[in-house]
């Protein structure tokens, strides 16, 4: 009963095999057809290759290098047929898309990833951040328009928040009694969100699984790659810098090249709290984690020059993970040291939770409007194998993102922003659960600790400077 999405001709080439890359194959073999000799797996753990061997796939046991990439991937991908999928971790984005156009072969990844080293060993800080990485892809892009897709950035977040920023829009819209019609372009989606007077967004979520086992001391408990989410927190906060913004943070930079739609602050994200709200938990605190989709959302929705825009939306991640991941933080960095011991939890272990992931649309007329997917592991469990609900949302944003690859096979190199939302999310949405609009009434200057004076201003309750947490 599972619709068939076309056929990939060649081979397709999973490099990956984590918690991202184990519960997107059933999602490639269920929903494509293709020769399923055609399939490999490029993981380097020795365990992880023996399960893809067991389910009688080749699995190539090497790690993909700034050496080896063109002659390991050269010698799998026939010029202009198969699939690149790539999810794993040190593995250059940017390389392997050149590469992969190079080749015409059609790629998608989750994240820019840049080679093994990359966010410990680069000692500049604006390096480090992701507006660099991202900003190289951009420039690729832009020195080398059209040609072969590939798809930067097409997970839960970055990825299928973007498809939920539009139809939180056009949500809006109509319940203002505005004119709800699809932007036809970049310039009309900008022009809708700056009409509507949303000042920002954040990507808002809340991860309640967990299973009974309470975390023991010195392990790192999270719902998908513990080595991702480390290496994501020691870099730098950052977020898209709107223009209703009047103060600037004093630890802030921001950038004269490039899109110039971020900072970044001089503080790992990972232990910059900034105050947000979910359905369910209500307000919460939430970490700023830098993530690509916080640039690449208030970079497309900019209104005017880049370095002068009449209309831009401020843009941030507000995570809360899940509490054990809370714990291993504080732990991570209250002692100095990394855990030696990383664990992912499974689907099967977790007794309770759901992963709530949305966006909240914040400073308009209605004050905040939060567009989401509430997905519960009990619920995930029954529509794809090998995942808990944090994984589905992301696997399931690989696929259509895949699917969209597929339909419009000389797009170049896209962000979820510029993909079709709708069919995206037409594919998507049976993976995701409850898939809801929430309004709330809340603001960044309720509930404070009055007994404490801060630094804010209530002029705006939905000022960046409000929203940090002190
Ligand atoms: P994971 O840590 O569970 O798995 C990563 C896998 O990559 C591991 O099996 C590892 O052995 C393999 N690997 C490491 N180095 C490699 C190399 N050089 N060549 C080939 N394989 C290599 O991570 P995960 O949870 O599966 O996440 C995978 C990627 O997806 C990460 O980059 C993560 O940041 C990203 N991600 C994105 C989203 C999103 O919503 N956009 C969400 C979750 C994860």
């Amino acid at each position: 009963s599972h619709p068939t999405y076309g056929r990939i001709d060649g081979p397709v080439v999973m490099i990956g095999y984590g918690s991202i890359g184990q519960g997107t194959l059933p999602l490639i073999q269920r929903h494509f057809e293709f020769d399923a000799d055609k399939l490999v797996v490029i993981e380097p753990n020795a365990e992880k290759a023996k399960m893809v061997e067991t389910l009688g796939i080749r699995c190539v046991t090497e790690q993909v290098t700034r050496e080896n990439y063109r002659d390991l991937l050269g010698g799998l991908f026939e010029q202009g047929r198969g699939f690149c999928v790539n999810l794993s971790v040190d593995t250059s984005s940017l390389d392997l898309i050149r590469f992969c156009r190079e080749m015409e072969v059609p790629y998608i990844d989750t994240v820019v990833e840049p080679w093994a080293g990359f966010y410990f060993e680069t000692t500049e800080n604006a390096q480090r951040t992701n507006y660099a990485l991202r900003q190289a892809m951009r420039d690729e892009k832009a020195a080398h328009p059209g040609g072969s897709t590939a798809v930067s950035c097409c997970g839960a977040n970055p990825g299928m928040v973007s498809w939920f920023v539009k139809e939180a829009l056009l949500t809006l819209a109509k319940d203002t009694g505005r004119d709800s019609t699809k932007p036809a372009d970049r310039e009309g989606w900008a022009a809708l969100m700056q009409s509507l007077g949303v000042k920002g967004v954040h990507i808002a979520e809340r991860d309640t699984q967990a299973r009974r086992k309470p975390r023991p001391r010195g392990v790192f408990v999270n719902t998908w790659s513990v080595e991702g989410f480390i290496a994501e927190g020691f870099q730098p906060a950052e977020l898209g810098w709107g223009t209703h913004e009047t103060w600037f943070p004093e630890n802030g930079h921001s950038y004269d090249k490039g899109c110039q739609a971020a900072i970044w602050l001089e503080r790992p994200g990972a232990i910059t709290r900034v105050h947000t709200w979910c359905p369910t938990p209500g307000p919460q605190f939430g970490f700023l984690v830098t993530h690509n989709e916080a640039i690449s959302i208030s970079d497309y929705y900019t209104v005017g020059p880049a370095d002068a825009p009449e209309f831009r939306p401020t843009c941030h991640y507000a995570y809360h993970p899940c509490d054990d991941a809370v714990l291993s933080l504080h732990e991570m960095f209250g002692s100095g040291k990394t855990q030696e011991v990383h664990e992912i939890l499974e689907v099967d272990e977790i007794v309770e939770g759901i992963d709530e992931l949305g966006v909240l649309l914040f400073g308009h007329e209605k004050n905040a409007l939060w567009y989401g997917s509430r997905l519960s592991n009990d619920e995930t469990k029954a529509l794809a194998p090998d995942q808990n609900a944090t994984g589905l949302q992301v696997t399931s944003a690989v696929l259509a993102g895949m699917v969209w690859a597929i339909e419009n096979p000389n797009a170049g190199i896209v962000e979820a922003d510029e993909m079709d939302h709708e069919r995206c999310l037409e594919v998507q949405r049976p993976y995701l659960g409850p898939v809801e609009a929430h309004y709330t009434d809340w603001t960044p200057l309720q509930d404070r600790w009055e007994l404490f004076p801060e630094d804010i201003d209530e002029s705006d309750p939905w000022l960046f400077r409000n929203v940090l947490a002190s």
